[in-house]
Protein backbone atom coordinates (compact mmCIF):
# COMPACT_ATOMS: atom_id res chain seq x y z
CA UNK A 1 0.00 0.00 0.00
CA UNK A 2 0.97 3.68 -0.53
CA UNK A 3 1.63 6.35 1.66
CA UNK A 4 1.72 9.90 1.58
CA UNK A 5 3.72 11.11 4.46
CA UNK A 6 4.56 15.58 4.77
CA UNK A 7 7.55 15.63 6.06
CA UNK A 8 8.62 18.94 8.07
CA UNK A 9 12.25 18.84 8.55
CA UNK A 10 11.93 22.37 10.13
CA UNK A 11 15.70 23.95 12.03
CA UNK A 12 18.81 22.88 13.92
CA UNK A 13 18.79 19.30 13.78
CA UNK A 14 15.44 18.53 12.18
CA UNK A 15 16.46 17.94 8.46
CA UNK A 16 18.99 15.50 10.14
CA UNK A 17 16.67 13.22 12.61
CA UNK A 18 14.10 13.45 9.55
CA UNK A 19 16.49 12.26 7.16
CA UNK A 20 17.30 9.29 9.72
CA UNK A 21 13.66 8.85 9.98
CA UNK A 22 12.78 8.12 6.27
CA UNK A 23 15.75 5.98 5.61
CA UNK A 24 14.10 3.34 8.35
CA UNK A 25 10.59 3.96 6.65
CA UNK A 26 12.03 3.14 3.39
CA UNK A 27 13.55 -0.15 4.94
CA UNK A 28 10.23 -1.02 6.70
CA UNK A 29 8.61 -0.78 3.31
CA UNK A 30 10.70 -2.77 1.32
CA UNK A 31 10.88 -5.33 3.93
CA UNK A 32 7.02 -5.17 4.46
CA UNK A 33 6.03 -4.40 0.65
CA UNK A 34 4.82 -0.59 1.19
CA UNK A 35 5.37 2.88 -0.52
CA UNK A 36 6.04 5.30 1.57
CA UNK A 37 5.81 8.63 -0.35
CA UNK A 38 7.69 11.55 1.37
CA UNK A 39 7.05 15.35 0.59
CA UNK A 40 8.96 18.35 1.96
CA UNK A 41 7.49 21.51 3.24
CA UNK A 42 9.11 24.33 4.75
CA UNK A 43 8.25 25.73 8.55
CA UNK A 44 9.49 27.77 11.22
CA UNK A 45 12.91 29.53 10.48
CA UNK A 46 13.48 27.70 7.27
CA UNK A 47 10.08 29.09 6.09
CA UNK A 48 10.34 32.76 7.50
CA UNK A 49 14.10 32.51 5.59
CA UNK A 50 12.56 31.84 2.38
CA UNK A 51 9.00 33.42 2.71
CA UNK A 52 9.07 35.91 5.02
CA UNK A 53 6.20 34.17 7.41
CA UNK A 54 6.83 30.60 9.37
CA UNK A 55 3.93 28.94 7.55
CA UNK A 56 2.47 29.45 4.18
CA UNK A 57 -1.23 28.20 3.25
CA UNK A 58 0.55 26.14 0.60
CA UNK A 59 2.38 24.21 3.00
CA UNK A 60 -0.59 23.46 5.19
CA UNK A 61 -2.94 22.54 2.26
CA UNK A 62 0.17 20.00 1.60
CA UNK A 63 0.13 18.92 5.37
CA UNK A 64 -3.71 18.66 4.44
CA UNK A 65 -3.58 16.57 2.05
CA UNK A 66 -1.15 13.82 3.51
CA UNK A 67 -1.95 10.78 5.01
CA UNK A 68 0.09 11.75 7.58
CA UNK A 69 2.49 14.54 8.91
CA UNK A 70 6.57 13.79 9.74
CA UNK A 71 7.93 16.71 11.78
CA UNK A 72 12.08 17.08 12.93
CA UNK A 73 11.65 20.52 15.02
CA UNK A 74 11.57 24.55 14.62
CA UNK A 75 12.82 27.15 16.11
CA UNK A 76 16.26 28.40 16.50
CA UNK A 77 18.49 29.89 19.30
CA UNK A 78 16.09 32.19 21.09
CA UNK A 79 19.00 34.89 22.14
CA UNK A 80 20.65 35.11 19.35
CA UNK A 81 18.78 34.20 16.23
CA UNK A 82 17.05 37.07 14.26
CA UNK A 83 13.84 34.93 13.98
CA UNK A 84 13.12 36.33 17.53
CA UNK A 85 13.69 39.79 16.52
CA UNK A 86 10.18 39.44 14.41
CA UNK A 87 7.03 40.16 16.24
CA UNK A 88 5.82 37.10 18.28
CA UNK A 89 2.91 36.31 15.24
CA UNK A 90 6.02 35.71 12.85
CA UNK A 91 8.08 34.13 14.43
CA UNK A 92 8.97 30.04 14.09
CA UNK A 93 6.60 29.04 17.31
CA UNK A 94 3.65 30.69 15.64
CA UNK A 95 4.02 27.99 12.85
CA UNK A 96 3.89 25.49 15.03
CA UNK A 97 0.36 26.80 16.80
CA UNK A 98 -1.00 27.43 13.09
CA UNK A 99 -0.31 23.84 11.59
CA UNK A 100 -1.92 22.42 14.78
CA UNK A 101 -4.94 24.44 15.01
CA UNK A 102 -5.64 23.75 10.93
CA UNK A 103 -4.95 20.28 11.40
CA UNK A 104 -7.51 19.93 14.24
CA UNK A 105 -5.35 18.27 16.49
CA UNK A 106 -6.82 17.97 19.37
CA UNK A 107 -5.35 14.50 21.31
CA UNK A 108 -1.31 14.85 22.15
CA UNK A 109 0.47 11.66 22.85
CA UNK A 110 3.50 11.19 24.78
CA UNK A 111 5.08 7.58 25.43
CA UNK A 112 7.54 7.61 28.40
CA UNK A 113 9.53 3.90 28.11
CA UNK A 114 12.42 3.14 30.70
CA UNK A 115 14.87 1.01 27.92
CA UNK A 116 15.83 -2.05 29.76
CA UNK A 117 20.19 -0.81 28.64
CA UNK A 118 19.52 2.82 29.48
CA UNK A 119 18.15 2.41 32.76
CA UNK A 120 21.19 3.99 34.26
CA UNK A 121 19.83 7.33 32.66
CA UNK A 122 16.77 7.10 34.96
CA UNK A 123 16.51 9.33 37.70
CA UNK A 124 14.50 7.42 39.86
CA UNK A 125 15.88 5.19 42.78
CA UNK A 126 17.66 2.50 41.35
CA UNK A 127 15.18 -0.39 42.76
CA UNK A 128 12.42 1.43 41.19
CA UNK A 129 14.26 2.02 37.57
CA UNK A 130 14.73 -1.82 37.78
CA UNK A 131 11.02 -2.32 37.65
CA UNK A 132 10.66 -0.24 34.54
CA UNK A 133 7.97 1.27 33.10
CA UNK A 134 5.96 1.78 29.68
CA UNK A 135 3.50 4.39 30.04
CA UNK A 136 2.44 6.86 27.69
CA UNK A 137 0.34 10.29 28.42
CA UNK A 138 -2.94 11.30 26.59
CA UNK A 139 -3.15 14.76 26.84
CA UNK A 140 -6.28 16.84 25.61
CA UNK A 141 -4.17 19.85 23.80
CA UNK A 142 -7.35 22.04 22.60
CA UNK A 143 -9.44 23.08 25.54
CA UNK A 144 -9.59 23.96 29.46
CA UNK A 145 -7.49 26.64 30.92
CA UNK A 146 -5.63 27.48 27.86
CA UNK A 147 -8.19 28.46 25.95
CA UNK A 148 -10.49 29.82 28.16
CA UNK A 149 -12.07 33.46 29.13
CA UNK A 150 -9.43 34.90 30.40
CA UNK A 151 -9.03 38.72 31.52
CA UNK A 152 -6.61 40.73 33.76
CA UNK A 153 -8.08 43.82 35.46
CA UNK A 154 -8.22 46.88 38.55
CA UNK A 155 -10.67 45.91 41.18
CA UNK A 156 -10.51 48.56 43.98
CA UNK A 157 -7.11 49.75 43.01
CA UNK A 158 -5.87 45.40 43.48
CA UNK A 159 -4.69 43.90 40.18
CA UNK A 160 -6.51 41.01 39.65
CA UNK A 161 -6.27 38.35 37.00
CA UNK A 162 -9.04 35.30 35.79
CA UNK A 163 -8.36 32.46 33.55
CA UNK A 164 -11.10 30.00 33.02
CA UNK A 165 -11.23 26.09 32.68
CA UNK A 166 -13.82 25.25 30.63
CA UNK A 167 -15.06 21.86 29.06
CA UNK A 168 -17.58 20.43 27.64
CA UNK A 169 -19.14 16.64 27.33
CA UNK A 170 -18.06 16.59 23.46
CA UNK A 171 -14.26 17.68 24.28
CA UNK A 172 -13.79 15.17 27.38
CA UNK A 173 -15.95 12.54 24.96
CA UNK A 174 -13.56 12.03 22.31
CA UNK A 175 -9.92 12.28 23.85
CA UNK A 176 -11.36 9.59 26.34
CA UNK A 177 -12.23 7.64 23.78
CA UNK A 178 -8.52 8.07 22.02
CA UNK A 179 -7.49 6.80 25.21
CA UNK A 180 -9.53 3.90 25.78
CA UNK A 181 -8.71 2.80 22.03
CA UNK A 182 -5.27 3.03 22.90
CA UNK A 183 -5.04 1.65 25.76
CA UNK A 184 -6.84 -1.75 23.72
CA UNK A 185 -3.56 -1.92 21.82
CA UNK A 186 -1.39 -1.84 24.68
CA UNK A 187 -1.70 -3.57 28.40
CA UNK A 188 -5.69 -2.45 28.85
CA UNK A 189 -5.24 -0.53 31.59
CA UNK A 190 -6.88 3.52 31.52
CA UNK A 191 -5.94 5.91 34.47
CA UNK A 192 -7.78 9.06 34.32
CA UNK A 193 -6.71 12.01 36.11
CA UNK A 194 -8.53 14.76 37.59
CA UNK A 195 -9.12 16.97 40.28
CA UNK A 196 -12.37 16.09 41.13
CA UNK A 197 -12.22 16.36 44.31
CA UNK A 198 -12.33 19.77 44.02
CA UNK A 199 -13.13 21.46 40.25
CA UNK A 200 -16.67 21.26 38.87
CA UNK A 201 -14.64 20.46 35.30
CA UNK A 202 -12.57 17.48 36.50
CA UNK A 203 -16.29 15.96 37.91
CA UNK A 204 -17.64 16.29 34.52
CA UNK A 205 -14.54 14.70 33.11
CA UNK A 206 -15.12 12.03 35.63
CA UNK A 207 -18.54 11.06 34.50
CA UNK A 208 -18.38 11.27 31.08
CA UNK A 209 -14.88 9.01 31.17
CA UNK A 210 -16.88 6.60 33.38
CA UNK A 211 -19.83 6.94 30.50
CA UNK A 212 -17.20 6.49 27.69
CA UNK A 213 -15.83 3.62 29.53
CA UNK A 214 -18.62 1.19 29.24
CA UNK A 215 -17.76 0.62 25.60
CA UNK A 216 -14.80 -0.51 26.40
CA UNK A 217 -15.17 -3.11 29.26
CA UNK A 218 -12.09 -5.19 28.13
CA UNK A 219 -10.03 -1.99 29.77
CA UNK A 220 -9.76 -1.37 33.58
CA UNK A 221 -10.52 2.39 34.11
CA UNK A 222 -9.15 3.97 37.67
CA UNK A 223 -9.49 7.37 38.83
CA UNK A 224 -6.43 9.44 40.56
CA UNK A 225 -6.28 13.00 41.44
CA UNK A 226 -3.69 14.51 39.64
CA UNK A 227 -1.39 15.68 42.59
CA UNK A 228 -1.29 11.92 43.19
CA UNK A 229 -0.17 11.16 40.08
CA UNK A 230 2.64 13.64 40.09
CA UNK A 231 3.73 11.57 43.20
CA UNK A 232 3.35 7.95 41.98
CA UNK A 233 4.96 9.03 38.71
CA UNK A 234 7.83 9.14 40.56
CA UNK A 235 7.47 6.47 43.13
CA UNK A 236 5.82 3.87 40.94
CA UNK A 237 5.31 4.81 37.53
CA UNK A 238 5.55 0.99 36.32
CA UNK A 239 1.78 0.99 37.39
CA UNK A 240 0.75 2.90 34.51
CA UNK A 241 -0.03 2.08 30.93
CA UNK A 242 -2.28 4.83 30.11
CA UNK A 243 -2.88 8.21 31.86
CA UNK A 244 -5.92 10.35 30.27
CA UNK A 245 -5.90 13.90 31.43
CA UNK A 246 -6.71 17.53 30.78
CA UNK A 247 -4.57 20.03 28.92
CA UNK A 248 -2.48 21.69 32.01
CA UNK A 249 -2.82 18.82 33.95
CA UNK A 250 -0.94 16.93 30.98
CA UNK A 251 1.41 19.55 30.29
CA UNK A 252 2.79 19.14 33.46
CA UNK A 253 2.54 15.47 33.58
CA UNK A 254 4.50 14.80 30.41
CA UNK A 255 6.91 16.91 31.18
CA UNK A 256 7.54 15.10 34.20
CA UNK A 257 7.10 12.05 32.56
CA UNK A 258 9.74 12.57 30.46
CA UNK A 259 12.16 13.74 32.55
CA UNK A 260 12.17 10.36 34.86
CA UNK A 261 13.16 8.43 31.78
CA UNK A 262 16.27 10.93 31.73
CA UNK A 263 17.10 10.55 27.78
CA UNK A 264 15.65 14.05 25.62
CA UNK A 265 16.88 12.36 22.58
CA UNK A 266 14.84 8.99 23.17
CA UNK A 267 11.47 10.73 23.86
CA UNK A 268 8.83 10.34 20.89
CA UNK A 269 5.05 11.96 20.47
CA UNK A 270 1.71 12.14 18.29
CA UNK A 271 -0.93 14.52 18.18
CA UNK A 272 -4.10 13.04 16.28
CA UNK A 273 -7.24 14.63 15.03
CA UNK A 274 -10.70 12.93 15.49
CA UNK A 275 -9.73 11.09 12.15
CA UNK A 276 -6.58 8.96 12.02
CA UNK A 277 -4.43 11.74 10.85
CA UNK A 278 -1.35 12.79 12.69
CA UNK A 279 1.55 14.69 13.14
CA UNK A 280 4.59 13.35 14.85
CA UNK A 281 7.14 14.57 16.38
CA UNK A 282 10.24 14.02 18.66
CA UNK A 283 9.31 15.69 21.98
CA UNK A 284 12.58 17.65 22.08
CA UNK A 285 13.39 21.19 20.74
CA UNK A 286 15.61 21.50 17.71
CA UNK A 287 19.17 21.68 19.95
CA UNK A 288 20.56 24.57 17.43
CA UNK A 289 23.72 24.07 19.96
CA UNK A 290 25.01 20.82 17.78
CA UNK A 291 23.05 21.34 14.64
CA UNK A 292 24.93 20.23 11.62
CA UNK A 293 27.43 18.44 13.86
CA UNK A 294 26.19 14.83 13.20
CA UNK A 295 25.55 14.23 16.98
CA UNK A 296 21.69 14.67 17.09
CA UNK A 297 20.66 11.51 18.46
CA UNK A 298 17.19 10.72 16.05
CA UNK A 299 15.20 8.19 18.32
CA UNK A 300 12.98 10.22 19.28
CA UNK A 301 12.21 10.78 15.61
CA UNK A 302 12.29 7.08 14.61
CA UNK A 303 9.74 6.34 17.82
CA UNK A 304 7.89 8.87 16.82
CA UNK A 305 7.51 7.29 13.08
CA UNK A 306 6.73 3.71 14.69
CA UNK A 307 4.29 5.96 16.23
CA UNK A 308 2.54 7.10 13.09
CA UNK A 309 2.64 3.60 11.66
CA UNK A 310 0.82 2.11 14.47
CA UNK A 311 -2.02 4.81 14.98
CA UNK A 312 -2.41 6.73 11.75
CA UNK A 313 -1.89 3.62 9.10
CA UNK A 314 -2.60 0.62 11.63
CA UNK A 315 0.82 -1.03 11.05
CA UNK A 316 1.62 -2.34 14.23
CA UNK A 317 3.54 -4.99 13.08
CA UNK A 318 6.00 -2.19 11.02
CA UNK A 319 5.87 -0.27 14.38
CA UNK A 320 7.11 -3.28 16.26
CA UNK A 321 9.32 -4.19 13.92
CA UNK A 322 11.06 -0.27 14.27
CA UNK A 323 10.80 -0.51 18.07
CA UNK A 324 12.31 -3.51 18.48
CA UNK A 325 15.20 -2.62 16.01
CA UNK A 326 15.96 0.27 18.51
CA UNK A 327 16.33 -1.83 21.43
CA UNK A 328 18.16 -4.42 19.30
CA UNK A 329 20.71 -1.83 18.53
CA UNK A 330 20.63 -0.35 22.22
CA UNK A 331 21.54 -3.37 23.62
CA UNK A 332 24.32 -3.80 21.23
CA UNK A 333 26.00 -1.34 23.32
CA UNK A 334 25.58 1.68 20.07
CA UNK A 335 25.48 5.06 21.38
CA UNK A 336 24.91 8.50 20.12
CA UNK A 337 26.59 11.18 22.34
CA UNK A 338 23.70 12.28 24.81
CA UNK A 339 23.33 8.83 25.54
CA UNK A 340 26.64 7.53 26.39
CA UNK A 341 28.45 7.36 29.51
CA UNK A 342 31.77 9.13 29.65
CA UNK A 343 34.69 6.77 27.75
CA UNK A 344 32.24 5.09 25.70
CA UNK A 345 32.70 4.93 21.99
CA UNK A 346 29.46 6.62 19.93
CA UNK A 347 27.85 7.11 16.69
CA UNK A 348 26.58 10.04 14.77
CA UNK A 349 22.90 10.40 14.09
CA UNK A 350 23.24 9.20 10.55
CA UNK A 351 25.13 6.13 11.97
CA UNK A 352 22.09 5.27 14.36
CA UNK A 353 19.58 5.74 11.48
CA UNK A 354 21.57 3.38 9.01
CA UNK A 355 22.20 0.91 12.03
CA UNK A 356 18.51 0.91 13.41
CA UNK A 357 17.32 0.47 9.66
CA UNK A 358 20.03 -2.68 9.05
CA UNK A 359 18.12 -4.15 12.55
CA UNK A 360 14.72 -3.90 10.85
P1 LIG B 1 16.12 21.49 22.94
O1 LIG B 1 15.26 20.32 23.24
O2 LIG B 1 16.29 21.85 21.51
O3 LIG B 1 17.58 21.25 23.55
C1 LIG B 1 17.84 21.07 24.95
C2 LIG B 1 19.18 20.33 25.11
O4 LIG B 1 19.00 18.96 24.72
C3 LIG B 1 20.29 20.89 24.22
O5 LIG B 1 21.50 20.80 24.91
C4 LIG B 1 20.32 19.97 23.02
O6 LIG B 1 21.58 19.86 22.40
C5 LIG B 1 19.87 18.64 23.65
N1 LIG B 1 19.12 17.81 22.69
C6 LIG B 1 17.83 18.01 22.28
N2 LIG B 1 17.50 17.07 21.40
C7 LIG B 1 18.56 16.27 21.24
C8 LIG B 1 18.82 15.13 20.43
N3 LIG B 1 17.92 14.61 19.59
N4 LIG B 1 20.05 14.55 20.51
C9 LIG B 1 20.99 15.06 21.34
N5 LIG B 1 20.80 16.13 22.12
C10 LIG B 1 19.61 16.73 22.07
O7 LIG B 1 15.55 22.72 23.76
P2 LIG B 1 15.95 24.26 23.69
O8 LIG B 1 17.44 24.41 23.55
O9 LIG B 1 15.28 24.87 24.86
O10 LIG B 1 15.22 24.83 22.41
C11 LIG B 1 15.87 25.02 21.16
C12 LIG B 1 14.85 25.49 20.14
O11 LIG B 1 13.89 24.46 19.92
C13 LIG B 1 14.06 26.73 20.60
O12 LIG B 1 13.89 27.58 19.49
C14 LIG B 1 12.73 26.15 21.02
O13 LIG B 1 11.67 27.09 20.90
C15 LIG B 1 12.58 25.02 20.01
N6 LIG B 1 11.63 23.95 20.42
C16 LIG B 1 10.86 23.45 19.43
C17 LIG B 1 9.98 22.43 19.72
C18 LIG B 1 9.13 21.88 18.60
O14 LIG B 1 9.44 22.10 17.45
N7 LIG B 1 8.07 21.14 18.90
C19 LIG B 1 9.91 21.88 21.01
C20 LIG B 1 10.76 22.41 22.00
C21 LIG B 1 11.63 23.45 21.69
Amino acid sequence: MKYNITCIPGDGIGPEIVNAAKNVLNTVGKKFGHEFVFKDILMGGASIDVHGIPLTDEAIADAKSADAVLMGSIGGDTNTSPWYKLEPSKRPEAGLLKIRKELKLFANLRPAVLFDDLSDACVLKKETSDRGFDLIIVRELTGGLYFGERKTFEENGVRTAIDTLKYDETEIKRIAVKAFEIAKKRRCKVTSVDKANVLDSSRLWRAVVNEVSKDYPEVKLEHMLVDNCAMQLVKDPGQFDVILTENMFGDILSDEASMITGSIGMLASASLNETKFGLYEPSHGSAPDIAGMDIANPIATILSAAMMLRFSFDLNKEADAIETAVKKVLSQGIRTKDIAISGEATVGCKKMGELIAENI
